[in-house]
């Protein structure tokens, strides 16, 4: 038989971190749906011309794109991201505005599989379309940060930058296209590559030559219009009223082409190259390119690899109580005791099998908070820290 392994770039999550994951998602949920913002499961693969409006010199639809003919002879793509299929939901359902809403799930890329970076990733993100108000890229930067804090991550930090309106962002793309040519002997063989099909995206290379020239680059900000500059001030503003620190970054383009004014990412360096998190903006031009009216919108997502590489110290959630049953004859009690407990939101378990004298040393492997000892007469006793966790007052309002 030959050995079956996953494919390169995926992979299988097992536990412990597959708890994580989903300590992760629940606390995304929690955060999000808290500020109104309510879930959207769009389907996983989409029209490829859905995917082709994201931009004819994106990465994402030149080199990354999973796309097929199905059997039907559709030319199809497996999602590379969420915003395009959340756009076209938008455009096909025609919901009221604004309109707030999360998603959380796989995307394809067929990338170059590395720390950090796979073939089939997860993100979460969220959009809010319909509104051009400056308030709104505030708060979902705010969103974002807040969930970071409650994951506990505190060295994640705001990277934020304005590429103007669309007139703003022709008109800087020629002149930088011009810097760069002027230097293109500098630049790497992919960089001249991608000058020649859109210049803004050699400011996003990552390589130490081109680093260089990018370091010496004229700044977007420089060349804005004054509505443009306006829009950018109030988001800063904002940001500084919500006591979230940003730093402003001159050359942070994105990856996607259809961002305009606000784009951001949050950044740590503890991931190598890899240390983008999450990365999101403003994309007024997309639902218009995906036929529908025009409607201004902004948003994120965050990539849950990274972040699982990073709450690797997040606790991974442990068993509160553990019953163990030292005597047969007290079984109908231990059942009402770990349905009281579970009732009371309680995780617990039991060990009622096997030699009685074995099922202390069985329950202390598990490591739950606090092992409840179980007898014929019922409950009689725990072992574990005496807090003042639920689990503790549930036990002492118990006390025989
Ligand atoms: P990068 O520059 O790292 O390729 P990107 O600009 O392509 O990122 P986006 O499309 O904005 O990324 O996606 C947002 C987030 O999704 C990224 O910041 C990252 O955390 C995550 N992400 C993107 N591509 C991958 C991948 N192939 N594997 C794992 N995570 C990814
Ligand atoms: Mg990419």
């Amino acid at each position: 038989m030959p050995e079956f392994k996953t494919s390169p770039g995926t992979r299988d999550i097992l536990a412990p971190h597959s708890a994580r994951w989903r300590a992760f998602q629940e606390v995304f949920a929690r955060t999000v749906e808290a500020a109104g913002y309510s879930y959207i499961i769009p389907p996983m693969f989409e029209d490829l011309d859905v995917f082709l409006r994201l931009g004819e010199a994106t990465e994402v639809v030149t080199k990354e794109m999973y796309d097929f003919h199905d059997k039907g002879g559709r030319h199809v793509a497996l999602r590379p991201e969420q915003t395009a299929s959340v756009c076209r939901a938008f455009v096909e359902h025609r919901p009221t505005t604004p309109w707030k809403v999360w998603y959380s799930g796989p995307n394809f890329r067929y990338e170059k599989p590395q720390q950090g970076r796979y073939r089939q990733f997860d993100q979460v993100g969220v959009e809010a379309l319909g509104a051009d108000d400056p308030l709104l890229d505030a708060e979902v930067i705010a969103l974002a940060a807040k969930f970071y804090a409650d994951l506990g991550l505190r060295k994640v930090h705001l990277s934020i930058n304005t590429l103007g309106d669309e007139g703003d962002r022709e008109k800087y793309s020629q002149q930088l296209s011009s810097y760069l040519t002027a230097n293109e002997k500098s630049l790497t063989a992919e960089s001249r590559a991608t000058l020649e099909r859109n210049p803004l995206r050699v400011l996003d290379s990552k390589r130490e030559p081109d680093q260089k020239v990018i370091a010496g680059a004229p700044a977007i900000r420089d060349s804005i219009s004054a509505t443009a500059n306006e829009h950018f001030e109030a988001v800063l503003q904002s940001l500084d009223a919500l006591n979230i620190k940003y730093e402003i970054n001159n050359r942070l383009v994105r990856g996607l082409d259809y961002y305009r004014h606000t784009a951001f990412e949050f950044v740590t360096d503890r991931l190598g190259a890899q240390g983008t998190v999450l990365g999101g903006g403003r994309y007024d031009g997309l639902i218009e390119n995906l036929g529908g009216p025009a409607t201004p919108a902004v948003g994120w997502a965050a990539g849950i690899e990274r972040l699982a590489m990073l709450i690797e110290q997040l606790p991974v959630q442990q068993l509160e109580a553990m019953i163990v049953l030292e005597n047969d004859a007290g079984l109908g009690q231990a059942f009402a005791l770990l349905r009281q407990l579970r009732q009371a939101g309680i995780s617990a378990d039991m060990i009622a099998t096997g030699s009685p004298k074995k099922r202390y040393d069985k329950a202390v492997k598990q490591n739950p908070a606090a092992i409840l000892r179980v007898n014929e007469n019922g409950y009689y006793g725990f072992s574990g820290e005496d807090t003042n966790s639920p689990l503790m007052n549930f036990l002492k309002s118990l006390a025989p």
